[in-house]
């Protein structure tokens, strides 16, 4: 056996729903504004002509259910609820329909943002990564194998901040659907099972203050829940 100069990092995995096994996660992809209505209110243009990434590290995973710190390099830490795609099979340039087939199943997931960093960033065109990447910035439900696809456009998906509804859409309102962003994510290269999609937020998202508590809801798929630590 090989053998490593340190303890290797421990493979991230999600829990899934009426089951003991786990799902191992390999990469995390995520779309950015995929609502027009959150379009809007970050003042970008309301629809692309292509879709656009970015990743988080599977070690930025924390389970739902979680109490943790405020997050350093921040002032401006949001909440954006989404809904997650969890692939179970590779996809390689593949169509939407061979995309919806390969999903093992959905997730409710909080992509938070350290949206000052971001602005930051953004108004110099450099990269935001570390406004999206970070230890606990990919907060995870367990994974729900028994989501009926057809019905994902009508659920709805609901954020409460210490019991205030701030975000609440229709799934039905995203510009592209899981599938298509798939698809179009498998025309650059191989995705594999393990592999995450946040399918972006709707409008509504804000700042977390110390001591807050985030509870998020999808219709049919989920809820997660995080508290932030007072200090
Ligand atoms: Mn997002």
């Amino acid at each position: 056996m090989t053998q490593m100069v340190f303890p290797p990092p421990p493979v991230v995995s999600l829990a899934i729903l009426n089951s003991d096994a786990r799902l191992p996660v390999r990469r995390i992809y995520c779309v950015g504004q995929n609502y027009a209505a959150h379009a809007k209110e970050v003042g970008a243009p309301a629809k692309r002509d292509a879709p656009f990434f970015f990743m988080k590290h599977p070690q930025d995973v924390v389970a739902s259910g979680a109490t943790i710190a405020y997050p350093a390099g921040t002032e401006n830490l949001h909440f954006e609820l989404e809904l997650v795609a969890v692939l179970g099979k590779p996809l390689f340039q593949a169509s939407a329909e061979a995309a919806l087939e390969a999903i093992y199943g959905y997730a409710v997931g909080l992509d938070l943002t350290r949206r000052d960093l971001q602005q930051k960033l953004r108004s110099q065109s450099l990269p935001w990564a570390l406004s999206k990447s970070f230890a606990n910035a990919a907060v995870l439900s367990a994974v729900n194998t028994a989501v009926d696809a057809s019905t994902l456009a009508k659920q709805t998906l609901t954020l409460k901040q210490n019991g205030d509804i701030k975000q609440h859409a229709s799934l039905g309102e995203m510009m592209r659907d899981t599938a298509t962003l798939l698809a179009y994510l498998s025309q650059m290269g191989a995705l594999h099972p393990g592999d995450l999609l946040f399918t972006g937020t709707p409008a509504g998202v804000g700042a977390i203050a110390r001591g807050d508590t985030l509870h998020g809801e999808i219709t049919g798929v989920g809820t997660l829940d995080l508290c932030f630590a007072n200090d």
